[in-house]
């Protein structure tokens, strides 16, 4: 009987093989990676090599620009080895809130030297409404029905109707009585309140505050949104701050009663973020309960004597600022709000805390 045909030494044979196959392919393998190894080394030589010449470039350019009277280039994690974590606070609000557009140099809203004038009305408005006067305001005498009432005053309320939909226009009719108890002239009341010739919607005006307070939409964004989008002809920047400073103040009940809450909490959550607002470094300063949360933004990051909601101080110890108890610390102290912070102050609880 020969060696080959007896099993125990076919299976060697065969285990033998594949061994052999199976250490060609690890040679083909460890051949290829030493080749990739040898690739990125070069790679890597060729980056530190740029790497080390952008960075003089970058020493250099700053010197020249010092030289030249510009203020002092802070080194951060963009032209130096400075790490993002290691940057100063200022630096890194100053990051994370940099736009991508250019800036046009000019403030938000209205300019200097710009006549504001209101919005044309339009000939042929979708609807009329028609507003006639039910009761005196003067007397509280019940206006008869078949008493002679005149159109004395028109508004159109202009609203948006949808994407790229041209905006709905209605025309409210205010109509005029002479009262027969006090003879008087009584007028009716107009839904919008406005004694404007013409005046924005409600649905567009809780977009313009959506986009801005929950969305942190800027004011010109807004602004070609509304033109662009909802097709609201000459739409600005100003008409944005107006309709936000307008509705603010209908929401201070609202913040007043937030803060009342959070004060009477035994204990409640405080912290501080930065932030660039208008080019000048702010705070957004959070205060949180178990059910509430209310956020402002402030020029003071202080401890000792922090203006929160441009109303309140704390005597905080600093190792204590994530957690506090507002009924200990917070104390009234009226601060001063910088002007231009988008979130509206806080009023006076009626509470004291
Ligand atoms: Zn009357």
């Amino acid at each position: 009987m020969s060696l080959d045909r007896n099993p125990t030494v076919t299976d060697a044979i065969e285990a033998i093989k594949a061994l052999r196959e199976e250490l060609d392919n690890v040679k083909d393998e460890l051949s290829s990676c030493k080749s990739e190894v040898s690739r990125l080394n070069r790679n890597n030589t060729h980056l530190v090599v740029e790497n080390k010449s952008l960075k003089a470039e970058v020493t250099r350019l700053m010197a020249e620009i010092e030289k030249l009277g510009g203020s002092k280039v802070e080194k951060d994690s963009t032209n130096s080895s400075v790490p993002p974590t290691q940057q100063s606070i200022a630096g890194q609000a100053a990051l994370r809130t940099r736009s991508l557009r250019e800036p046009s140099g000019r403030p938000s809203g209205g300019q200097k030297g710009h006549v504001g004038h209101e919005l044309a009305k339009t000939a042929n408005p979708a609807k009329k409404e028609e507003h006639r006067v039910g009761t005196c305001p003067h007397c509280g005498a019940v206006i008869p029905e078949d008493a002679e009432q005149v159109c004395t005053m028109t508004t159109q309320v202009i609203d948006i109707a949808g994407i790229l939909a041209e905006p709905e226009v209605t025309e409210h009719l205010r109509y005029t009585a002479i009262c027969p108890h006090c003879h008087k002239k009584a007028h009716a009341k107009l839904p919008s309140g406005s004694g404007k010739k013409t005046a924005y919607g409600p649905k567009l005006q809780a977009l313009v505050i959506y986009l801005s307070v929950v969305q942190s939409v800027t004011f010109d964004r807004i602004a070609e949104t509304m033109r662009d989008v909802f097709c609201v002809k000459s739409f600005s920047e100003g008409t944005v701050k107006n309709i936000l400073e307008r509705n603010a103040k209908k929401l201070l009940p609202v913040y007043t009663a937030l803060l009342e809450h959070i004060g009477k909490e035994e204990a409640a959550g405080m912290d501080e973020t930065g932030v660039y607002i208008n080019k000048l470094l702010c705070w957004f300063w959070c205060l949180q309960c178990e059910k509430y949360c209310y956020v402002f933004a402030d020029r003071s990051r202080g401890i000792k004597a922090q203006g929160i909601g441009g109303t309140w101080h704390t005597a905080v110890p600093e190792e204590a600022h994530t957690l506090y108890r507002p009924s200990q610390h917070l104390l009234h102290a009226g601060g001063q709000r910088p002007p231009g912070l988008p979130c509206p102050p806080a009023q006076k609880p009626a509470v004291p805390l």
